[in-house]
């Protein structure tokens, strides 16, 4: 009743708006949030990428930098008093040379530089551990991983607040707030932040002993109650698990999205409005499809290429949500100008990490393409084969994930930053026994899902030199992988094989558990980027993925 009122009202103010002057109120209240995800510590540039625009043009684009970023941002706050900036996860983490040197504290400063005003947690922010992560809250130089913190100067924190709803810890509590309010004087929005539920097997497990990563939907419904207590006029869930489009966009729309965000959606709470995402490192807007439960459900790709700018519109009297819509926006290489606080920010840090990251480790022949989908690639065949060649003999086969190698390592002079942004998770090798049986079990959990198009495949542990197999996806899971050979010769299923992975493969990383199985286990103190510069310093040629064979 009260609402059909308004609408009358607001309806006469339009229409007679020459005599009686329409009243302040009628007006929506607009509220803009820009979001972006998945940042990864990408303070300078990184690399251009290949999408396809809204015309269905494959074009490539150069974008994003942390200066970038935040001059774009502030280009787009103009006019818009009610806005509110946040981040999906993943902001540090996998970063480059230039942030992870110093622990990602830069990314934070820049960050902090940047407005950013709400961050949900993601998987990678919990990669150096719970601790650690708390300190880049709180600020300080205590020392918690191998690397020395406070490098170049004292470290203040994040004056963002992390949100943490599903993330619990022994007492019961979460390691940050669940949730977070933002007033813009009319009106108020509720921010609940998260990571996705499986995190756990996407870290190490001794960073995040002793805490448990509780359903998405149950726990953002039950936070529901708390925040419309608190006056949130809406919803809005930032959530660290996303989704993927059949080709890489620009976000305008999501036709074709699949992924793990989509049976969360319509398990959530009506209150729960609008949905930023991240996690997948695509871009897309989905705007209340029967797809997406009715709601505005986002993401902003990585790296900082893209902004998300959201605009929620309330009705005054009532306050409650009548529109909303969002685009991406491309944040460009200069063309919105510097932010001189970060440039200057950046530029400290470039020239501090210089005479290490310039450094000239060895030449490759080619660039070596990281796989698109994850799968075996020739970036990742030669780290496995950096693998097996540290172990000097210790070792028959390497196998490494896929989802280690995090870009394409460039062709001609190898500078060690190059190598660090391809692999920067500097864990340790570690060399096990596995039966020719076990061996078989650990490669067909990689393969045990539904049978999916070769390009849906899961990610791929990808083989070094002289290990081959076969796969067919199309046979029931547990019998997909045939024909395991070594060096020609079949592998036999009671005969041990030595195995280097790395120490996160060798806990049960990536969900594949079969490597808990090893025997004999051994670390061999040797950081997987050392055995890479050791790798590359004797001149290389990227392999051809001709490893894993796909039948029929
Ligand atoms: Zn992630």
């Amino acid at each position: 009743m009260m609402r059909k009122l308004v609408a009358v009202l607001a309806a006469l103010g339009a229409a007679a708006c020459t005599t009686i002057p329409t009243p302040r109120t009628a007006q929506p209240v607009e509220v803009q949030i820009l979001a972006f995800n998945d940042f990864h510590g990408n303070l300078e540039p990184p690399p251009p990428v290949d999408v396809v625009d809204d015309q269905g043009v494959k074009r490539t684009i150069t974008s994003g930098g942390a200066a970038h970023l935040a001059a774009a941002l502030t280009q787009l706050r103009a006019g818009h008093p009610d806005t509110v900036t946040v981040s999906a996860g993943d902001t540090i983490g996998a970063s480059p040379l230039i942030s992870a040197n110093y622990l990602d504290e830069p990314t934070i400063d820049a960050m902090n530089l940047l407005g950013l005003e709400f961050n949900a947690v993601g998987n990678h922010e919990f990669d150096k551990g719970v601790a650690e992560l708390k300190r880049m809250q709180a600020g300080g130089c205590a020392k918690y991983t191998r690397r020395t913190p406070c490098g170049l100067e004292p470290f203040a924190g994040a004056h963002f607040r992390y949100l943490a709803a599903n993330v619990v810890q022994a007492d019961g509590t979460t390691v940050f707030p669940a949730t977070g309010i933002k007033d813009f004087g009319s009106i108020k929005i509720g921010f609940i932040g998260m990571t996705l539920k499986g995190t756990k097997q996407l870290v190490t497990p001794s960073g995040v002993q002793g805490v448990t990563f509780t359903d998405e939907a149950e726990t953002a419904n039950a936070l529901v109650p708390k925040l419309k207590a608190e006056g949130a006029d809406t919803i809005v869930l930032l959530i660290h698990q996303g989704g993927k489009l059949p080709q890489f966009t620009t976000g305008d729309g999501c036709e074709g999205l699949y992924g793990d965000i989509l049976p969360i959606l319509p398990k959530l709470d009506p209150a729960i409005t609008t949905v930023i995402s991240g996690h997948s490192h695509w871009a897309y807007v989905c705007r209340g499809t029967q797809q997406v439960a009715g709601r505005l459900l986002t993401s902003a790709g990585k790296y900082g290429y893209f902004v998300t700018d959201l605009r929620l519109r309330f009705d005054p009297s009532t306050h409650r949500l009548i529109g909303q819509d969002a685009t991406n926006v491309v944040v460009g290489s200069g063309e919105r100008g510097d932010d001189s606080a970060i440039k200057s920010l950046v530029g400290k840090y470039e020239a501090a990490v210089a005479p290490v990251a310039n450094q000239v480790i060895g030449r490759l022949t080619a660039t070596a393409k990281k796989s698109e989908d994850e799968s075996e690639g020739p970036a990742a065949d030669l780290v496995a084969d950096s693998m097996l060649g540290a172990t000097n003999g210790a070792a028959q086969i390497a196998l490494v994930n896929a989802t280690g190698i995090r870009v394409d390592l460039p062709g001609g002079d190898v500078r060690y930053k190059d190598a660090f942004t391809m692999m920067p998770f500097g864990n340790n090798l570690v060399v096990m026994s596995l039966t020719g049986a076990q061996l078989k079990a650990v490669l067909e959990q990689q393969y045990g899902v539904p049978p999916r198009p070769k390009k849906e495949l899961p990610a791929a542990l990808a083989p070094s030199a002289g290990f081959t197999y076969a796969v067919d996806v199309n046979r029931p899971a547990g019998g997909r992988v045939s024909d395991m050979r070594l060096n020609g010769k079949p592998i036999d299923p009671a005969i041990r094989y030595r195995v280097v992975v790395n120490n996160y493969m060798a806990s049960g990383g990536d969900g594949l558990t079969g490597f808990t199985a090893g025997t004999d286990v051994t670390d061999t103190g040797i950081i997987d980027l050392d055995a890479l510069v050791a790798w590359i310093a004797k001149g290389q040629t990227p392999p051809t993925p001709n490893r894993i064979r796909f039948t029929p």
